[in-house]
């Protein structure tokens, strides 16, 4: 089973998908907890292109190739053959995170975008996404208080807030399209309460 969760930064992706990773664990199920972009070596240097805001003059072109080459690697080296063990797989990102990231967020044609990325995970799609659904004003806010904590933004989050309304205008599109997928959960709630709502659908899900 092939999970993934989407948000905008600071949404807690990373947060409820650490909680429900560890809650399945104890629960006796078999578990991939992984990244995009990242998950294995050769994506993990790919990320670093990606992210370092010394790069600032990245085409989107390759923007886009290097998110699709990053999954190309995760899906075959990590993502297929932990599915083929019969495990659960937790995926932090995926395409829609590029759909609207490049697609919506830098204006590039989606189809283009849907094309490149079949060919990079061979079709592969999730069987649930989690999008966690965060007013911009709590997200801007929740990522200054991080930025000031620990690191300043990536070459991504440094974009300006125009882009960054884009990609959650591109974000509610995609959650219209894929709305058989596609589980759009409340972020703007507590840690305890946003995890309780995933894991009640995910283990419904499971015994159905
Ligand atoms: O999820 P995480 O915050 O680790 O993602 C790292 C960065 O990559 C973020 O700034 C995110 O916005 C960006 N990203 C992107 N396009 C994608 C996936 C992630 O711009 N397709
Ligand atoms: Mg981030």
């Amino acid at each position: 089973c092939f999970v993934t969760f989407e948000g905008a930064d600071g949404a807690g992706k990373t947060t409820q998908i650490k909680l429900l990773y560890e809650f399945l664990r104890e629960q006796g199920h078999n578990v991939l907890l992984t990244r995009e972009p990242g998950g294995t070596g050769i994506s993990d240097s790919i990320r670093a292109l990606l992210l370092d805001p010394k790069n600032s003059e990245m085409r989107h072109q390759t923007e886009v190739l290097l998110y699709a080459a990053s999954r190309a690697q995760h899906v075959r080296e990590k993502i297929i053959p932990a599915l083929e063990e019969g495990k659960i797989v937790l995926c932090d990102r995926f395409v829609d995170a590029s759909l609207a990231y490049q697609g919506y967020g830098l204006g590039l044609p989606l189809e283009e975008i849907i094309n490149i990325n079949q060919f990079a995970t061979g079709g592969l799609t999730p069987d649930i996404t989690y999008f966690l659904d965060l007013p911009a004003e709590i997200s801007r806010e929740r990522l200054k208080q991080r930025f000031a904590a620990y690191k300043g933004p990536d070459r991504i989050e440094s974009k300006p807030a125009e882009y960054h309304q884009k990609v959650r205008q591109g974000f509610a599109e995609i959650c219209r399209k894929y709305a058989d997928r596609i589980v759009k959960i409340n972020a703007a709630r507590s840690i305890e309460t946003i995890q309780k709502e995933v894991r009640d659908h995910f283990l419904h899900y499971l015994t159905n």
